[in-house]
């Protein structure tokens, strides 16, 4: 109620607006009509190697860009609501990772959240700890090294450029369920390196989700 609250009273001041398309809509809308009705759900049967499952909450295309955009450039702050609420739901109806102990926000090299200013798996790992009742753990995991951007590497690259630059925490993640967030996924290769490192240190299992899952024809494998 009180969170409900603090949304209505900033809405009068800084009104709510679509992450996609721009236009104020309703102080707990996620998205207007029109764009609830374009976007795409998630599809796919995409498997990341050692987690329990794996879903995301739409496929990546055209029509929610504006959001993940926003989201990464920290200029709209309902689009972490609006992504992260709907990933929450996601999980919610497909009744999966509802046994999960902890949500383990995709970390940033400190440099990089430094110079963002804010890491957006975090915010979106905390809007789902609101709505589904599962403490969010920012420490769990974190990225022990800077790498190259996985969108200039190609699939095999990618794995091997995430070799060792993550590590968990073993007394955080020991003997938990977790429920692993990021806000995209492509070739699958950092979530099933984190979720390597995780379970390594401990976890009793990964389950994976993610806003959006860029579309693949590779569905059985995650490279
Ligand atoms: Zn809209």
């Amino acid at each position: 109620m009180r969170y409900s609250f603090r949304r209505r009273l900033l809405h009068l001041f800084f009104p709510t607006r679509c992450p996609v398309c721009g236009q104020i809509i309703g102080a707990e809308e996620r998205f207007c009509g029109e764009c609830t009705d374009s976007l795409s759900g998630y599809s796919g049967s995409f498997h990341i190697e050692g987690a329990a499952g794996f879903t995301a909450a739409f496929d990546y295309d055209d029509s929610i860009k504006p959001a993940i955009y926003l989201l990464k450039n920290g200029t709209d702050g309902n689009a972490a609501y609006a992504l992260g609420g709907a990933l929450a739901d996601r999980l919610k109806a497909e009744g999966t990772a509802k046994d999960a102990d902890i949500i383990v926000p995709a970390p940033m090299y400190r440099r990089d959240v430094f110079r963002r200013g804010f890491n957006q798996s975090v915010l979106i790992a905390k809007e789902m700890s609101r709505i589904l009742g599962i403490p969010a753990d920012t420490k769990a995991v974190v990225k022990t090294r800077n790498t190259k951007a996985q969108k200039e590497l190609d699939r095999l690259s990618r794995s091997v450029n995430l070799k060792g630059a993550f590590a968990a925490v073993p007394d955080r993640v020991r003997g938990k369920r977790i429920l692993l967030v990021d806000d995209i996924c492509t070739t699958g290769s950092t979530l099933r390196e984190l979720t390597a490192v995780l379970i390594d240190s401990g976890a009793a299992s990964v389950y994976c989700a993610c806003c959006c899952k860029t579309p693949s024809n590779n569905k059985k494998t995650s490279v």
